[in-house]
């Protein structure tokens, strides 16, 4: 038997789920709300009831999020979940702009140094604004247009990981693989026909080497479920 304590080191990738994250629609109240049930001292066991939206903190959307018949999150396949991780590193381009879309030339360039991206591969991109997370108003960042302002990924260089690369999943420090000005979800719908699933609001990319991880995506197995809550590690050599 191998040395299981030699093989990798494990990196979360997973903000805690908790009442005091930024939500979608930026209310005060949280989505996320948990009731104590049991309680230790009066009950002799403690335990809680929770409620939270599917799109709320680390989270998978599943394909069905976006398009008629497409998997919901518990008939994603389980090989599909456990993959090799490419990081993009945008971040110098992104906390500058807020309006970021990863191109075909990061793509390009991460090639240039790492060698093709692996076939069925999830590709992440750092964008930095993880460094938001603690305030909502700064990681939503609405602006007097009505729209959150915040980077995503453009559509050419997702449609060229997934014709090309057979990307299987996407990943994003920011509340959405669509950049958050757009009203179109023009990245959602191309990936969802595609079957294809979003980690978004994902935590900790700064120290994961941008090539030779592995993610192990372990969301909810949650009956027809749009998303839900993800467990993300990034599984080091
Ligand atoms: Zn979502």
């Amino acid at each position: 038997m191998a040395d299981f304590n030699a093989r990798e080191t494990v990196i979360d990738l997973t903000h805690t789920l908790d009442d005091h994250s930024p939500n979608w629609e930026g209310t005060e109240r949280s989505p996320f709300q948990a009731k104590e049930l049991g309680n230790l001292q009066r009950d002799g066991y403690y335990s809680r009831i929770f409620t939270t939206q599917e799109h709320y903190g680390t989270h998978l959307d599943a394909p069905a999020h976006f398009a008629a018949n497409a998997w919901t999150v518990e008939q994603i396949p389980p090989e599909r979940l456990v993959r090799p991780l490419v990081v993009l590193n945008v971040r110098a381009k992104a906390l500058q702009n807020p309006e970021y879309e990863v191109s075909v030339q990061d793509v390009a360039e991460w090639e240039r140094q790492h060698g093709e991206v692996p076939q069925g591969a999830v590709v992440m991109a750092y964008t930095g604004w993880e460094e938001y997370w603690n305030s909502q108003q700064k990681y939503r960042n609405e602006q007097h247009d009505g729209l959150t302002h915040y980077p995503g990924f453009s559509l050419q260089a997702v449609e060229f990981l997934v014709k090309t690369r057979n990307v299987v999943g996407l990943g994003i420090d920011t509340m959405s693989v669509d950049k958050g000005a757009t009203k179109t979800y023009p990245i959602h719908q191309f990936t969802s026909q595609n079957g294809v699933y979003h980690l978004e609001n994902v935590a900790g990319l700064g120290v994961v080497p941008p090539s030779g991880a592995t993610i192990v995506v372990a969301p909810l197995k949650l009956e027809n479920g749009s998303g839900a809550p993800v467990r993300l590690f990034a599984l080091v050599k």
